[in-house]
């Protein structure tokens, strides 16, 4: 069986998760399922990044010990992630000795492939950025992206060798330029390469929360040096066999844009030097904003997520989302928009489709799928929707994905109103129509139930449940290409209509 290992980051945990951090792990946790149900063995990492300036900062603010303080934000984090839905399969945090052990075995492999040396760091580090900054990346002498000044430091550290690898890393990106997605990150990242990289800080002398060097105790491994290492690390580095062997390469690591550069330049040089492989591909996403303004703890326009999943449900956030914001652009958030695609999308045209369809299955034909032949030009319209599918969520093109299952909810919605169920269900002699249309309604929720479900697991569960459909949704794969799903006929009485998803008043 093909596999497919999907990452996200790792947060750091001084704050909980906000609407764009969420959008991630939906956004990575909707691929993971559709590659589940396009039958890959899929293995899913997440996780927390725990040794930070800013979490040690947030431990002792509240008086805790930054141990205490992380394990109590794994617990939190998860807590979250459970409530959106998300499928991961492993969680890592940075503390726990299978990571420690993993980055002190990858320090080791650059040291002993020569590019690490000791030398004099002097610069400008924003401790919320956890990075360096050189002057001419200052904007009137603050951290562009938090707009504070940053701290001054002058230490001995090690510094890794980033500068010999600009050539081998351009090569890489020239013989795969799918390696970086979308194009607009890859030119980026070209640019960058191109005006020469400079060799960089790989540990702090000052700082005694974090992983001890393996060649000198008293210094920490950098933060980002650390964190990045998770991805091997997750699938059980240095250990050669096992799920290392099985996963890695990753598949796709999914990443803000804001920390391409950590991903496309310093992680790729770092496993050349230490002679592993590359993952396959990057995805670096756009952001979600709120009203067209970052989301930002200092604006305080921060979303929480939760807010709206404990209102309307996890299914209705990760389908705005998903449907608005596609991973390659910026993309808004305002609750008028979220209210009003709710109620177009999910309440009028899904939700009545389902509604409708289910009670008519009762009212007309006390519960029962008759075996009927669907409608001429639906299994076209289902084919079509099934193939563009498919090629939208390969490309990780998730809305486009959303708008090819669209299509069979706009056809199924139309093919109501064309044929009138209630007059033919006057007609007995018009009894063999009315089955086929209530057939085909019913063959269209099916798979819409099937190719909905990475976006929105609880409803399509819900609906596939209704119609009494086996196996379980989770375990139900995607038809070869040209193949529809077996007929949802169904001798026994289906579950009873409920309103998928109500509409929201203003
Ligand atoms: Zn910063």
């Amino acid at each position: 069986m093909a596999k497919f290992y999907i990452t996200t980051a790792i947060d750091y945990v001084n704050s909980l998760p906000h609407l764009g951090t969420a959008y991630e792990k939906i956004a990575a946790d909707t691929i993971a399922r559709y590659k589940r149900m396009a039958g890959f063995d899929t293995h899913f990492l997440m996780g927390n990044d725990e040794h930070s300036i800013n979490v040690e900062k947030a431990a002792r603010e509240r008086g805790m010990d930054p141990q205490a303080y992380c394990d109590e934000m794994a617990v939190a984090f998860q807590t979250v992630w459970k409530r959106l839905d998300i499928s991961y399969d492993d969680f890592i945090r940075t503390t726990e000795p299978r990571h420690v052990r993993g980055v002190q075995a990858l320090f080791r492999a650059i040291v002993d492939a020569g590019d690490v040396y000791k030398g004099r760091y002097e610069g400008h580090y924003c401790v919320g950025c956890e990075r360096f900054y050189p002057e001419k990346d200052l904007v009137d002498g603050k951290c562009p992206v938090h707009e504070t000044v940053p701290q001054w430091v002058s230490e001995e550290n090690y510094f890794f060798r980033l500068s010999a690898y600009g050539p081998r890393l351009l090569e890489h990106i020239r013989k795969d330029p799918g390696f970086i997605i979308p194009e607009t990150r890859r030119n980026e990242i070209v640019n960058v390469i191109e005006s020469g990289l400079e060799d960089i800080s790989v540990s702090r002398s000052s700082i005694s929360w974090g992983i001890p060097l393996p060649n000198d105790p008293k210094q920490t491994v950098y933060v980002w040096f650390d964190a990045l290492i998770n991805y091997i690390t997750g699938v059980g580095y240095p250990e050669p066999n096992g799920d290392y062997k099985k996963y890695w390469p990753a598949d796709l690591h999914v990443i803000g844009k804001d920390i391409t550069r950590f991903h496309c330049v310093i992680w790729p040089a770092m496993l050349m030097s230490a002679k592993l492989p590359l993952p396959r591909k990057i995805l670096g996403h756009g952001w979600v904003q709120f009203e067209g303004q970052k989301l930002s703890k200092s604006l305080g326009n921060i979303v929480n997520p939760l807010e709206i999943a404990d209102r309307w449900g996890a299914d209705a956030i990760r389908f705005f989302l998903l449907r608005e914001v596609p991973l390659s652009r910026d993309g808004d958030f305002t609750w008028e928009l979220f209210i009003d695609r709710y109620n177009a999308d999910l309440a009028n045209d899904w939700g009545n489709l389902f509604t409708r369809t289910v009670s008519m299955i009762h009212r007309y034909r006390e519960g029962r799928v008759a075996k009927a032949a669907p409608i001429a030009g639906m299994d076209g319209v289902i084919q079509g929707a099934l193939r563009d599918y498919a090629a939208a969520m390969e490309s990780y093109e998730i809305d486009k994905g959303i708008e090819a299952a669209w299509t069979i909810v706009r056809r199924a919605n139309r093919l109501v109103e064309e044929k009138a169920p209630w007059n033919l269900a006057k007609d007995p002699a018009r009894a063999g129509e009315l089955d086929a249309l209530l057939a085909t309604l019913a063959v269209a929720l099916q798979h819409l139930a099937l190719l909905l479900y990475p976006v929105m697991p609880m409803k399509a569960r819900e609906v596939w449940e209704t119609l009494r459909l086996t196996p379980a949704i989770e375990k139900a794969r995607l038809p070869a290409a040209g193949a529809l799903l077996p007929s949802p006929a169904s001798p026994e009485p289906i579950g009873q209509s409920k309103p998928l998803f109500p509409r929201i008043e203003r």
